[in-house]
């Protein structure tokens, strides 16, 4: 493994890491359950700015770490 898939590694283990009540969409403040991993910067977002944004963002993120599910729960 080189040290750049190691680095990507890392990265992508602590975006993976469950997101927490503190954690804040950066749109409008509500609980963040979606987390997006876009050049190497984090976003976080609710459900509905997460929904709204998925479209352009998506195919170009990193990582797409969607706890939504769990507002259902
Ligand atoms: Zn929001």
């Amino acid at each position: 493994m080189t040290t750049l898939e190691q680095d990507r590694a890392t990265e992508v283990e602590a975006a993976d890491r469950p997101l927490s009540a503190l954690d804040r969409c950066d749109s409008c403040g509500a609980q963040a359950y979606v987390r997006v991993m876009l050049s190497g910067s984090e976003l976080l977002f609710c459900a509905h700015h997460a929904h709204k944004h998925e479209a352009k963002l998506r195919p170009m993120a990193e990582v797409w770490h969607d706890e939504s599910h769990r507002l259902g729960a």
